[in-house]
């Protein structure tokens, strides 16, 4: 196919770009290093998960693997004394398929803290400048909350939804802070508290890490599936197979990136490869496979420098078939 835009990626910032691209308009291809994930399957590999960890729901793909929380050294590699230990997500939908769903924002002080703090620096921007932004985006991911509380971040639009109603514990906690100065309020949640967007309101399975069955919690499938309809074309375990010749030729793709398609489908790829062409000036002949994963791509790239070694190859194959009868393909002339 070709795309006007390809997006890499299908995490929460990939999927909103695509989305809003798509619905203008725009061709959009969306790459995605991991595997389609079935909510059904996650929940079931989450109730039979030994270790409870936020990505126990979801497969670790080989070709696309992911951090794990409950081993540091597993894919990340890090040095120094401080281990990060928390993880993320390579599927479509990407890591909030287990976030919690907060959708605090920043305080204006966040945005100036060399200023007032003497620490760090200043952001280039301040507060009021991502106001209507932060609500464009609570809007988005369909943001459960309460208008009226002073959480220390002016607003200028209130919450798509009314709060999250308070559990029990909500309420006992409330209660025993009452003879205090400190408040309990409710933290603007990415879960729906009413029925909004095709999507039930959360009824307190209270599994949202690491997944919600029912979906009242956001993830960014909503906007892969919104971008899908509005005409983007996703392509999961997005294994890039590319090929560039010169202008004039007439194939795409080539023979040869058909040959490598067919190869990597007979051995172990038996997911959707895209192969895509690039046809321009005089390139004599390019062909690259790309293996992709978040922090890294391996590539295994042939380029011919000019068009006179397939003229050897033919002079060569000529010389090799004469006096021979039968069927033969160039792994006869080679010997492989
Ligand atoms: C346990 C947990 C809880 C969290 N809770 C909250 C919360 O309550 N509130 C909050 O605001 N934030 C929370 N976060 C953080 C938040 O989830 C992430 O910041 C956010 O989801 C990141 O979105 P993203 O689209 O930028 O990246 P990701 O979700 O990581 O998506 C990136 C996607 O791109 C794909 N990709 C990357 N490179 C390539 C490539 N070369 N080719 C093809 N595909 C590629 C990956 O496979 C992945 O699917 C939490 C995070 C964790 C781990
Ligand atoms: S239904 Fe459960 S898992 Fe889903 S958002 Fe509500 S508490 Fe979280």
């Amino acid at each position: 196919m070709d795309a006007d835009v390809i997006v890499v990626g299908a995490g929460i910032s990939g999927a909103l770009v695509a989305d809003r691209l798509a619905a203008s308009g725009v061709k959009v291809l969306i790459l995605e290093a991991g595997p389609r994930v079935q909510r059904e399957q996650a929940v079931v590999q989450f109730f039979d998960a030994a270790i409870k960890v936020p990505e126990c729901a979801y497969p670790n793909a080989a070709y696309a693997p992911h951090p794990r929380s409950d081993n540091p050294d597993f894919y990340l590699v890090q040095t120094g004394p401080d281990k990060f230990k928390s993880t993320y997500l390579r599927q479509v939908g990407g890591t909030t398929w287990h976030w919690l769903g907060t959708c605090l924002r920043l305080v204006p002080d966040d945005f100036r803290l060399a200023t007032r703090f003497g620490r760090g620096v200043d952001w280039p921007v301040d507060y009021s400048a991502l106001e209507p932004w932060y609500g464009r985006a609570e809007e988005a991911i369909g943001v459960a909350g309460d208008s009226s509380a002073d959480l220390g971040s002016p607003r200028t639009s209130p919450y798509p939804m009314p709060r999250i109603a308070p559990s029990y514990l909500d309420g006992a906690i409330a209660k025993g802070f009452a003879a205090s100065d400190l408040d309990v309020r409710a933290t603007p949640q990415g879960r729906n508290s009413i029925v909004r967007d095709d999507r039930p309101p959360c009824c307190g399975n209270s599994s949202c890490i690491p997944v919600c069955p029912i979906q009242a919690k956001y993830d960014a499938t909503v906007h892969v599936a919104k971008a899908e309809a509005a005409g983007a074309r996703l392509i999961p375990d997005a294994i890039v197979a590319h090929e560039a010749h010169h202008a004039a030729k007439r194939d795409a793709p080539s023979g040869t990136a058909l040959l490598l398609d067919a190869a990597l489908k007979g051995r172990a790829f038996n997911r959707p490869i895209d192969v895509s062409s690039t046809r321009a000036g005089s390139i004599p002949g390019t062909h690259t496979i790309g293996f992709d994963a978040a922090g890294e791509t391996i590539t295994l790239t042939h380029t011919a420098r000019d068009r006179s070694g397939f003229a050897r190859g033919a002079l060569e194959a000529a010389r090799w078939v004469h006096g021979r009868k039968g069927w033969f393909t160039m792994k006869d002339v080679l010997g492989i």
